[in-house]
């Protein structure tokens, strides 16, 4: 089976990744532009700046600490090999089995002897192997080695690349296992990595070297910093924590290993520690967007209910990790709240990232741009998160690798079996050819235009001799959805939706889901937005651009009157608002509420979120004033 999480047991089984085609539509476009031009830019990118050649210099013992790149620019070099690997067993495409060689070759030179594998340390006058395990991010680098050689050991088999992740593993668990030296490392990776790793060998060992570095987090091994010791997750032991907190990708990476080795050793109080967590935090310290992230000092997650929208970090790596956790509880439990959190967040985070043409990126995902970003230089090295502007690199690069590995492996995230069927979590135009238990096949054809349109026709591909069934995910912002098979219409409730039966060739299963734009009230708690409303339309939620206003300085003192419903329009929606005159005012605190001095209600043009800022740079936010002289609606 080839898929990027294969737990050995689980509520939900994910479906290989042969098994699932893309065909086209919203994703499957955008996986073709990942194939097309993402992985090649940032190979390019990566030779470029010289970090490709950090493995030639220590393989000829010329490097030194004047090397280039951040400690982490390894694991961007295997986060694009994990890309690949899922990429070339995808399409058979040659270039992305020739990158694979050429990238493992020269990976494969710099691995010394013993196994340590790494162009930062302990070569020529560098620091010391593991002299900085608070910032040096070694063992993560590490950790996304042995990533990649999951995708290659599943979708290949044995290679050179596999024979140097093993050889690196067996390195870190001689260095790190029982009376080896008792660290961990500051960024979580090297444990999600062992998981997995130790899964695709069937070799305990390695799970269990994961296991031991997530008990030695959080009794403060690593030395405190000014961010403290919560920015490592090294504050609370992870079976004890309440919720997420610290570096967001962090966070969410040690929260995925600690789902995979809860299920692999049957740990059930640890498994509920996450889920606990997830709880806590999807509640209290996640974005509309699916976005989590609320300070850019550290990265890092806020405190309950602190969610600005214009501070918003919500970086595009927390994303891809947000869904690698999600997923996993999935597999684990088999609840649909996991894969309606992995649906806002592929739509509202993910989507926003990459640029049309596959070669530029969005680093943080902000609700809300207060001045128009710069148009980004193609040519040019972003050095910052924050731009307004999709950038083509950054210094810290770790975005687009994500990105990357993501969207060649997404197909693998759209359904899974369970003993008795086959259940689709996800709406794309795509083909699904799979096996349940017994060796019985079933055979599907998804043909829809989501989420332009609500309408997901299943169509039945080859009979089956026996009753089995198929279940669709209904979201849970779906209420009034429904379900129609053959001249039979009924309501579908968010959640799970059913039909059993030995399905004939040609049989269709119709889900409608409603996608009329509608509006979003955020909790009276999430200060920075309280007065505020959103408006989403099925997955995606909308946001205002100032080129799409009559006056694009109105953007700021614009208010929307929440009594008028949003009408949807191609490609978007529209609300009634208008925009205050706010101007010559002197202090911003006047003596009473503003409330008179409006302007003439017209209509307010809203597109995708994860749209924003393709057309060139503006200004933008996503959670609306509501005009103060209407009152809001009563309810929650
Ligand atoms: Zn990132």
């Amino acid at each position: 089976m080839t898929s990027p999480v294969l737990p050995s047991h689980g509520r939900a089984r994910p479906l290989g990744l042969a098994q699932v085609t893309l065909t086209g539509g919203f994703w499957g476009d955008r996986q073709a532009v990942n194939a097309t031009a993402t992985l090649a830019h940032c190979e390019a990118w990566m030779e470029r700046l010289g970090w490709l050649a950090n493995f030639d210099r220590v393989a000829d013992g010329t490097t030194g600490p004047d090397r280039p790149g951040w400690s982490f620019s390894d694991s961007e070099v295997y986060k694009l090999l994990e890309a690949l690997a899922w990429e070339s067993a995808r399409t058979g495409d040659p270039e992305a089995e020739a990158a694979i060689k050429r990238l493992t070759a020269r990976v494969a030179h710099a691995q010394d002897p013993d196994g340590y594998l790494n162009t930062c340390f302990g070569h020529g006058d560098q620091p010391p192997r593991y002299s900085d395990l608070e910032m040096g991010h070694e063992l993560y680098n590490t950790g996304h080695l042995l990533q990649a050689a999951v995708a290659r050991l599943r979708t290949h088999g044995e290679d050179d690349l596999v024979r140097v992740a093993r050889r690196a593993a067996d390195h870190v668990c001689r260095t790190f296992g029982p009376g080896g030296l008792d660290g961990i490392c500051g960024h979580p990776e090297i444990e999600v990595g062992l998981a997995e790793f130790g899964r695709a060998l069937e070799d305990k060992r390695y799970v269990e070297q994961a296991r031991l570095f997530l008990d030695r987090r959080g009794h403060g091994r690593l030395r405190d910093i000014p961010l403290g010791r919560a920015y490592f997750q090294d504050d609370v032991p992870i079976r004890q924590a309440d919720v997420w907190r610290g570096h967001a990708v962090r966070a969410l990476y040690l929260a995925a290993a600690a789902v995979d080795v809860a299920v692999e050793r049957g740990d059930d109080e640890l498994l509920r520690a996450v889920e606990r967590q997830w709880e806590h935090s999807v509640a209290r310290r996640t974005y509309i967007t699916g976005g989590m992230g609320s300070r850019h000092q550290d990265e890092g997650f806020g405190e309950d209910w602190e969610l600005p929208p214009d501070r918003a970090y919500c970086e595009t790596c927390a994303g891809v990790a947000s869904i690698m956790v999600s997923w996993r509880l999935h597999l684990a439990t088999g609840d649909v709240r996991y894969t309606d959190l992995i649906e806002r967040t592929l739509y509202n985070v993910i989507a926003t990232s990459p640029s049309a043409d596959g070669r530029a990126f969005f680093y943080a995902n902000p609700l809300h741009q207060r001045v128009s970003g710069k148009p980004a230089d193609p040519d040019e090295v972003s050095p910052r998160a924050e731009a307004g502007a999709r950038a083509a690199w950054f210094d810290v690069s770790c975005c687009p690798t994500n990105v990357a590995r993501t969207l060649a492996s997404l197909h693998g995230y759209l359904a899974t079996s369970d003993d008795d069927g086959l259940r689709i979590h996800q709406y794309a135009p795509c083909e699904i050819r799979a096996e349940l238990p017994g060796g019985r096949p079933v055979s599907v054809d998804v043909e829809t235009a989501y989420p332009e349109s609500g309408t997901v026709r299943v169509r039945i591909a080859a009979d089956a001799d026996a009753p089995w069934t198929l279940t669709l995910r209904v979201p849970a912002w779906a209420a009034g959805a429904t379900l129609t098979e053959g001249d039979r219409t009924r309501p579908a409730e968010p959640g799970l939706v059913s039909v059993r039966r030995a399905f004939r060739a040609g049989d269709e299963i119709v889900l409608d889901l409603p996608m009329e734009p509608r509006f979003t009230w955020p909790d009276p708690r999430i200060d920075a937005v309280r007065g505020c409303v959103a408006v989403e339309r099925g997955p995606e939620v909308l946001c205002l651009e100032s080129r799409d206003l009559p006056d694009p300085g109105g953007l700021d003192s614009l208010v929307v009157d929440p009594r008028a419903v949003p009408r949807a329009v191609p490609g978007g929606a529209v609300v009634r608002g208008r925009v205050l005159d706010l101007a010559g005012r002197a202090w911003p605190y006047p003596a009473g509420p503003v409330g008179a001095a409006p302007g003439e209600w017209f209509d307010v043009r809203l597109a995708p979120y994860h749209g924003w800022a393709r057309r060139g740079p503006s200004s933008m936010r996503l959670f609306l004033p509501v005009s103060s002289d209407q009152p809001p609606p009563q309810g929650e």
